[in-house]
């Protein structure tokens, strides 16, 4: 989850004295590398996956699961028996927040040939055996996006209790620092942001009103000084440190651009898409033992890492603190980057404008120059005493401690100094799924996506408004099936047109409506598979590129069975991971209707994902009943 520097992290009295040296250093590191590699041009395509992997010991005599805190040691074997030995390693390992939680990429970028998506799926499967095979015998690695009873007494192994006292990381009422990754960055971050906000993290999730669901529904804090009765909304599941959000899973692609400009162009692009991929793979609707009535991470980890100060959140006036600051630093992005999307940036944007003129005068173009602007009005959150001093010619932590602590939807990445790593975009929205299969199709439709959008310079900007207005409402309880989504009508009509007119129309099918806005109101199953007259719709312009395309029959057929699993959850024939779990929920002998996930079902269900991950089971409701070749 970013950068990690070793040695003696500053506590927060002492990063807050740094903060405008770092910001300042950062820019200049980023001038640097902007002026070394602005003309940089590379005409293949390269790209990743990252997928975050939770590990879980299943207690079969007591019917409990817990996350084992042993991701440190799991991590160190995997690195030693694999790129620490072989460079050529096809797997990498990286720890994340969570002391239970690594991270998984394969070994190489993959290249731009179409035979490569075929490699997706071994890959995420090799990587699971892999961790799998570290693991004691009744422990599992599991990609289930939230813990459900992450939080609740006894939920780590081993166990400890939280330790809510302000000499410790988090202060939580339930999570133990214990639980947090033991490299300093982390534990730092968590504090950091404690300290800068002057208050624990609040979290509030709606709880999901069942018939015996108590209404209203208050819990009782024993351990609280008053702060979490302060916080805890009625109704609400509430949470109170950073591991409730960034000890969640997700699923991350990054693309490498051939040219700066595409890096911008598609940055913008896949922004609009984020709100729409992150509801088709919901994938979380349980919280600290409740049932919630969202299915989506994204809010809970927003509110997670929120570091703002009350006079920042706009609580009361500004009198010690800069600016008034509309978001987290975990949230959807503030404004497009492209000279297309430059004209749908509605957003209001708070900058640094000392950092935005500096930057202009380094000949950075406007757009470009208040986006940086914009990540550095945050503070540096986690410095380290060796690292204060950098070569800002060789260098670039201090940009990258800014960058990386700025978690948007979509992260727009320049090359690393001295490398041959060209301009990057990461897309960052989506949850994890269950199986490799539908990893694999999710992050195969993301990049398919991509390479329609280049090949047919195709446009899909709003208004940056209304991409945020599809954020919230795509973590709604199935949003999928009942919400609709801002959308742009027309894809091939724009300020980049590459089809000529005849084809286009004939493809979009949209008859004249008499509508002056782009953009209309869509349900999801429109966006992905089109309506007559209405929307082409996103899988049938994925194949029409494919059958163009020369595709081996055995990659195409991977191919076709991705898109059906990304068809038929839009269409609502096949469940999200998030719908799934409700059911199972619900249907559980034990379930009382009372909103409550307790030990021995959460048992059950994780026992359940887990035979259908490792293959041992099938859930045809869930992925339909594809070829699997790996099992
Ligand atoms: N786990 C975080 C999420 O679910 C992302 C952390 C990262 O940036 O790697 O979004
Ligand atoms: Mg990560």
């Amino acid at each position: 989850m970013g950068l990690l520097s070793q040695g003696s992290p500053l506590n927060w009295e002492e990063t807050k004295k740094y903060a405008d040296h770092i910001r300042k250093h950062g820019i200049i590191q980023f001038l640097n590398i902007y002026n070394k590699v602005k003309d940089r041009q590379r005409d293949v395509l390269k790209w990743g996956d990252e997928v975050e992997y939770m590990l879980i010991e299943m207690d079969e005599a007591n019917e409990k699961v817990r996350i084992v805190l042993s991701g440190g040691e799991v991590l160190e074997t995997l690195q030693e028996q694999g790129e620490k030995i072989n460079p050529n390693h096809p797997t990498l390992w990286r720890p994340e927040y969570g002391s239970y939680m690594i991270e998984g990429t394969p070994g190489q970028p993959y290249g731009g040939t179409m035979s490569e998506f075929n490699t997706v799926e071994d890959n995420m499967d090799k990587r699971r055996r892999e961790a799998s095979a570290a693991l004691k015998p009744n422990e599992t690695l599991c990609t289930v996006t939230a813990f459900p009873r992450l939080g609740c007494p006894g939920f780590t192994k081993p166990e400890y209790r939280p330790t809510p006292v302000e000499a410790g990381v988090s202060r939580s009422l339930f999570f133990p620092d214990e639980a947090i990754n033991t490299h300093p960055r982390f534990s730092t971050l968590t504090r950091n942001i404690r300290h800068r906000r002057g208050e624990k993290v609040v979290i509030n999730v709606p709880i999901f009103r069942d018939q015996k669901t108590p209404t209203p529904f208050v819990e009782n804090f024993p351990e609280d000084d008053g702060e979490g009765a302060r916080a805890a909304l009625p109704d609400h599941i509430y949470m109170d440190a950073m591991g409730f959000g960034m000890g969640n899973c997700c699923l991350q692609v990054t693309f490498q651009a051939c040219s700066i400009a595409e890096a911008r162009y598609l940055y913008d692009q896949l922004a609009t898409f984020c709100p729409i991929v992150m509801a088709l793979s919901a994938a979380s609707p349980f919280y600290r033992g409740y049932v919630s009535d969202i299915d989506c991470r994204w809010g809970v980890i927003s509110a997670s890492v929120d570091d703002r100060t009350p006079e920042e959140r706009g609580l009361k006036p500004l009198k010690n603190d800069k600016y008034r600051i509309f978001k987290s630093r975990y949230d959807s992005i503030d404004s497009y980057l492209s000279s297309c999307g430059e004209k749908y940036n509605d957003i209001d944007l708070t900058i640094d404008e000392d950092i935005y003129k500096q930057l202009l005068d380094g000949g950075i173009d406007k757009l470009l120059a208040q986006h940086i602007a914009h990540l550095f009005i945050r503070d540096p959150l986690s410095i380290f005493e060796e690292k204060l001093n950098l070569d800002d010619e060789n260098e670039s932590d201090h940009f990258e401690n800014l960058q990386s602590t700025n978690w948007q939807t979509m992260r727009f990445k320049p090359p690393p100094p001295n490398s041959d790593i060209g301009w990057r975009v990461e897309f960052r929205p989506m949850e994890v799924q269950l199986t490799d299969f539908e990893n694999s199709a999710y992050v195969v439709f993301v990049v398919l996506l991509t390479r329609v959008i280049l090949s047919y310079k195709l446009d899909f900007l709003i208004p940056l408004s209304k991409v945020d207005e599809n954020m919230k409402v795509a973590q709604k309880r199935n949003a999928v099936q009942e919400d609709m989504f801002y959308f742009r009508k027309d894809i091939f009509k724009g300020c980049n047109p590459g089809l000529d007119g005849a084809t286009a129309s004939a493809q979009n099918g949209v008859e004249t409506d008499g509508d002056s806005e782009e953009y209309m109101l869509m349900s999801i199953d429109t966006i992905i598979n089109g309506k007559e007259g209405v929307f082409p719709g996103l899988i049938p312009i994925l194949n029409c590129y494919l059958e163009n395309m020369e595709v081996d029959v055995d990659t195409r057929c991977t191919i076709l069975n991705y898109l059906k699993l990304i068809k038929k959850r839009a269409s609502g024939e096949l469940m999200t991971m998030a719908k799934w779990m409700r059911e199972f929920v619900s249907q559980h002998p034990q379930y009382q209707q009372d909103s409550v996930v307790t030990d021995k079902i959460n048992y059950d269900l994780l026992r359940k994902c887990d035979r259908i991950a490792t293959g041992q089971e099938r859930c045809p409701e869930l992925f339909g009943e594809p070829i699997n070749r790996f099992k």
